[in-house]
């Protein structure tokens, strides 16, 4: 099997820093004890855990009792939907959800899980640009109407949305908002106090730290019932001993991550740029996909005409550059993407679809190796397929 050289799905995932490994080195087998634990070893567990929970505090805006950690984003954003949406049947106070149709499929899914027991959903749809209006979701509102989920930015395009102006909307509403905030984290303020919002799902592994770890900021006073039943961990909100090392490392993570924040952005928005000049310039027939401002600094997603855009991630792959199609939940599986579809883009050109999502320790060089395999591999493809077509 060859190697992955250039690493190039960072909203997939990201390698653990060192610096966060380092962290969370001593919790595996010196600082082991339970959190739970009333001797001196969970004493210093439950303590490394309450700085955490106060280190993330702080970069979110809010307070530590606001703070749930959870398995991950897939974790948080059933747990804001489905509470939120249970809270309210047993309350008997309303039924309908307002979302978005290129939400993640954590989102989605939970959104049609609950129309099977009757909630009803409405799900919006971005505008070709890849932006949700804030108009469209003040259409979609009803009297009866308990939560508005809107991603913070999207997982295949990278687009940027209205989250404080959509949350001042709901809040003038009475209506609780949730942002699924796991592409934003490392790259957009995460202040919930100014981004209005009363849920926001966070994925540690999107940020140099390590899978399995997450969580979902609770503003005081939402309503939610909580769905995972057991012990009297996360103050008998989320049962299950906690992960401290992965918590440690979150905590770690984020904090490099907005302490480092002007410096990576810059860097991979200079990368980008250069990778979509790039691509728009030496290849004939690449649509840039999604607002060209408006997008995380590193996302690009392209579309290339008469293309599949499988074969040519296997191309990329075969020089050791990984690269990805979509998002990783639905890499493998043959269902058109439902982000591209929703923005109005041609089937063709959804199946034509690559997405190159850069890090911090990408290099201008791994960019320009890139950029000369794509072009070689899609003249290649397209003189193929021309052949074959005679
Ligand atoms: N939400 C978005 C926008 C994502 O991109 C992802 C992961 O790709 C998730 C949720 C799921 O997060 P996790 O992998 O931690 O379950």
């Amino acid at each position: 099997m060859n190697r992955t050289e250039i690493y190039l799905d960072h909203a997939a995932t990201t390698p653990v820093d060192p610096r966060v490994l380092e962290a969370m080195l001593p919790y595996f087998s010196q600082k082991y004890g339970n959190p739970s634990s009333i001797y001196a070893a969970g004493r210093e567990a439950r303590a490394a855990l309450d700085q955490a929970r106060a280190r993330i505090a702080r970069l979110l805006n809010c307070q530590a009792r606001e703070i749930v950690f959870t398995s991950g984003g897939t974790e948080s954003d059933n747990l804001a939907l489905k509470g939120v949406a249970w809270w309210h049947r047993l309350h008997g106070r309303g039924n309908h959800i307002i979302t978005t149709a290129f939400e993640h499929h954590a989102v989605l899914h939970s959104a049609h899980y609950l129309e099977k027991f009757g909630f009803e959903v409405t799900y919006v749809r971005p505008g070709s640009d890849g932006i949700v209006r804030v108009e469209e979701i003040e259409a979609a509102i009803r009297p009866d109407t308990i939560l508005i989920s809107v991603m913070y930015a999207n997982n295949e395009i990278g687009t940027i949305q209205p989250i404080a102006e959509i949350g001042r909307l709901a809040r003038e509403r009475g209506i609780t908002f949730h942002t699924d905030a796991v592409q934003a984290a490392g790259a957009l303020s995460l202040d919930v106090t100014e981004l209005n919002v009363d849920l926001l799902s966070l994925s540690a592994h999107k940020f140099y730290a390590p899978k399995g770890v997450g969580l979902l900021y609770v503003r005081r006073e939402t309503p939610i019932l909580w769905q995972q039943q057991g012990g009297a961990q996360e103050s008998n909100r989320r049962a299950g001993t906690e992960n401290v090392a992965g918590i440690v490392g979150m905590a770690t993570a984020l904090e490099l991550a907005y302490a480092e924040l002007e410096e990576r952005n810059a860097h991979v928005q200079r990368l980008r740029d250069r990778l979509i000049d790039g691509l728009l310039s030496r290849i004939p027939g690449t649509r840039l996909n999604g607002d060209r401002e408006r997008r995380l600094p590193n996302n690009v997603n392209v579309s290339f005409e008469g293309i599949d855009g499988e074969t040519v991630l296997l191309n990329l792959d075969m020089h050791g550059i990984a690269a990805s199609s979509g998002s990783a939940c639905t890499t493998g599986s043959t269902e058109p993407s439902h982000v591209l579809l929703s923005i109005g883009l041609h089937p063709d050109l959804v199946r034509g679809s690559i997405r190159l999502t850069l890090g911090k320790d990408n290099t201008e060089d791994e960019i320009d190796r890139t950029l000369d395999v794509l072009e070689e591999s899609i003249i290649r493809l397209r003189r193929l397929a021309t052949a074959r077509a005679r």
